[in-house]
């Protein structure tokens, strides 16, 4: 996300309903504080219903506006509340767009906006320095009146995601406890120096508890800050390799742990790679992946460490440990490789079924198979 500045270059005409409508939002705005003040309310939908009729009515205001308005002056309220503010002001200096009641080009350097009389085309002065991030996806937008009494259009912007053509490097990755991470083409990022770290806090955490005195508490939440932070990092550095790794338009394919609670994933998940880190992990790859073009898919996570990855065979008693040897091929891998080239194949043969060709029936019917 990134914010650009452009100077809005409205007719003498514009301008007057543009400095109405300032003041307009801002009454409005002003009458939704109040209102949540009164309900003691401020949940955006619950508000709605309330302030919609009379912002139609009495402000006047168009359907997308009188929406914006009370989104906008909820939020605020929100914020004043949980930071311990005083309730908030709108001055009529600043106004807030959305997608529904602004279309912003930043190519053409235009801008329509809606006002109580109706939208109003403006072109926009965009500085050279951010027109490189003309095909950025623009977000929302804030009109603002600035000191020396140019209107300004304050333009949230997002980049692009890339999108994965699937023609490039294809990696399962398992996840794991004595390994963080093995991958179908062999990197192992070891759990054991995260293992210790975690050790450490969960040790700490319990003598704390037991304490049960107010700077203990106060100890307790510093460190679930610190604990948090540490997992952070080492899920960014994890995805970060993941994602370099794959490279533009290749695919990361993961196991889906949702709803599966084999004795295996149970282990796992226990205090060391809570559901929560494992989770966060998906939300790194997830977004660093629209970065750089790399797909993030799931395969069913059924018997991805207990089948040999080179002949298929499911037998009891094959992994031993970090050691998987197999018990009719007689091959021997470190498991978790294993279970990462199941991940991997698991993903292929799916992406097999999909593209197979329509056959011919016997009947004649054309079939997918
Ligand atoms: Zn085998």
């Amino acid at each position: 996300m990134k914010t650009i500045q452009t100077v809005v270059e409205e007719l003498p005409e514009q301008r007057a309903i543009f400095d109405e409508n300032l003041l307009l939002m801002a009454d409005a705005q002003n009458f939704v504080v109040s209102s949540c003040y009164d309900h003691e309310e401020t949940n955006t939908f619950r508000m709605h219903h309330f302030n919609y009729p009379i912002l139609r009515e009495r402000f006047g205001l168009p359907s997308q506006l009188a929406v914006v308005a009370n989104k906008y002056a909820c939020s605020s309220v929100k914020g004043a509340i949980r930071r311990k503010a005083p309730r908030p002001n709108f001055s009529g200096r600043a106004v807030h767009y959305d997608s529904r009641s602004s279309t912003i080009d930043l190519v053409k350097k235009s801008a329509s906006l809606l006002t109580k009389e109706g939208r109003l085309k403006v072109k926009l002065n965009v500085p050279l320095y951010f027109q490189k991030f003309s095909d950025w996806k623009v977000k929302e937008s804030n009109l603002v009146k600035c000191r020396d009494n140019k209107l300004r259009l304050m333009i949230m912007i997002e980049k692009p995601a890339i999108k994965s053509n699937g023609s490039g490097k294809v990696i399962g990755v398992d996840r794991g406890i004595t390994n963080l991470i093995a991958t179908s083409d062999g990197w192992l990022y070891e759990g054991r120096d995260v293992f210790s770290v975690k050790k450490r806090y969960v040790g700490l955490r319990a003598r704390l508890q037991a304490k049960g005195t107010r700077s203990a508490k106060r100890h307790l939440s510093r460190m679930r800050g610190r604990e948090k932070r540490f997992m952070a990092d080492v899920n960014h550095c994890i995805s970060r390799t993941l994602i370099d790794s794959a490279g533009l338009n290749g695919a990361l394919i993961l196991e889906n742990l949702k709803g599966i609670r084999t004795a295996r994933h149970r282990h796992q998940q226990n205090w060391l790679f809570s559901n929560w880190a494992f989770y966060q992990l998906e939300t790194f790859l997830k977004y660093k992946g629209e970065e750089r073009g790399v797909a993030v898919e799931f395969v069913p996570a059924r018997n991805t460490s207990k089948a040999c990855s080179a002949c298929g065979s499911i037998k009891k008693g094959q992994r031993q440990g970090s050691v998987f040897r197999c018990k009719t091929c007689n091959v021997v891998l470190h498991a978790d490789l294993n279970a990462a080239k199941n991940i991997l194949h698991k993903y292929q043969s799916s992406r097999a079924a999909v593209n197979q060709p329509i056959a011919l029936q016997a009947d004649g019917a054309s079939h997918r198979l």
